[in-house]
């Protein structure tokens, strides 16, 4: 355990000297995002989160010592052996472990939390103008682990993109270059899209006059749910249309963005979606591979996760045909990497960007 205190502090103290940055501050954003009664909810997930890690933790090191005490030789030369591995590189799926990057990517960038607090904090204190009595509604559809490189419309041998196919040859949405992701992780790629050296984009739209909505698929509290939750912040109505950690299928956000639509116009709708998260495979409804078999003859789970995706981009960008649209990715996702992904995969990090009419409010 001494060890691996040792360890975090070696990290911190690198991640810090190197990058200006320490440890996560979920504690610091979540106190700044929520409400009592919802930070009372997430005490018991964060709590239960951290005495699992510790516990996992404690139990391999305990079978760390038991090893070096029974048989020395073995477990230092294994031991050894990891750390020239890691050292190296190692082979694909280590490489996520490069040092550098899971310094960087672990030990979080502290003073852009700092940064974010404070101009969220600023934000509730401005007044807001009044919403605006006209003008077109505008959908930012956030995709989830969804690469450039699995898509029928950037190139990708299968067609995994039919609808978003026909609505750009109908001119209704416009196919611009992939964008290059900035984080692999979903809240800090979201952070790095919609927050400037000065204020959140939200902010920047709710200022403008739009009535703002966000629906999202995700886990209202995932880690680094404080970030989300800030990001968010100037938003009119938030929706999490998953709750009590029972699964939903995207295809349950059609209607929820549908309704949020219904309120007062202008307004901008930002969808989060669970899309091709980690486990793809379990983000397609039975009903849907069974509908489409067919046409989807040599499909893996993530090409159909997809397939799904652009049947449900499709029916969201149908439900206001003058609606300005912006459809773009988090980051992208290391296909068969396993959790801990590959940085190194180009298709981690290329995102789609299609739009229709859309520009970012100034
Ligand atoms: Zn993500």
């Amino acid at each position: 355990m001494v060890g691996y205190c040792l360890l975090v502090l070696g990290a911190d103290w690198f991640a810090k000297s190197q990058f200006g940055t320490t440890i996560d501050g979920d504690w610091f954003l979540l106190w700044m995002a929520s409400g009592t009664e919802e930070l009372r909810e997430f005490w018991a997930l964060y709590w239960k989160g951290i005495c699992g890690t510790l516990a996992a933790v404690a139990l391999a090191w305990a079978i760390a010592i038991v090893a070096i005490w029974r048989w020395p030789k073995w477990a230092v030369g294994a031991i050894a052996a990891g750390v020239v591995v890691l050292a190296l590189g190692g082979p694909a799926r280590i490489a996520g472990f490069k040092p550098v990057y899971f310094a960087w990517d672990t030990f979080l960038r502290f003073g852009e939390y700092r940064h974010l607090a404070s101009v969220v904090g600023a934000e509730r204190k401005t007044e807001r103008p009044p919403l605006r009595e006209s003008g077109r509604n505008r959908l930012v559809i956030l995709g989830e682990s969804l690469t450039s490189r699995r898509m029928g419309v950037y190139g990708y041998p299968k067609d995994t993109t039919p609808e978003l196919a026909r609505l750009i040859a109908e001119g209704r949405l416009e196919l611009k270059p992939e964008r290059r992701a900035t984080n692999q992780y979903t809240a800090r790629a979201l952070m790095d899209m919609m927050l400037d050296d000065e204020h959140t984009q939200v902010w920047r739209e709710r200022a403008d006059g739009y009535r703002v909505v966000l629906v999202s698929a995700q886990d209202r509290w995932e880690r680094y749910c404080g970030i989300e939750q800030l990001l968010f912040d100037a938003c009119d109505e938030r929706v999490y249309i998953r709750q009590d950690g029972k699964n939903v299928y995207d295809e349950e956000l059609v209607p929820a963005v549908k309704k949020a639509m219904e309120g007062h116009s202008p307004c901008v709708v930002y969808v989060h979606m669970m899309g091709s998260h980690f486990l793809p495979g379990d983000r397609v409804p039975e009903a849907f591979r069974a509908a489409k078999g067919s046409k989807a003859v040599g499909f893996d789970d993530y090409d159909w996760s997809v397939l799904y995706t652009d049947h449900v981009v499709s029916q969201l960008v149908r439900l206001d045909p003058s609606a300005e649209i912006y459809f773009t990715s988090d980051h992208g996702e290391s296909v068969n990497a396993g959790r801990w992904r590959d940085p190194s995969d180009e298709a981690m990090w290329y995102v789609p960007e299609i739009a229709s009419g859309y520009a970012r409010a100034e």
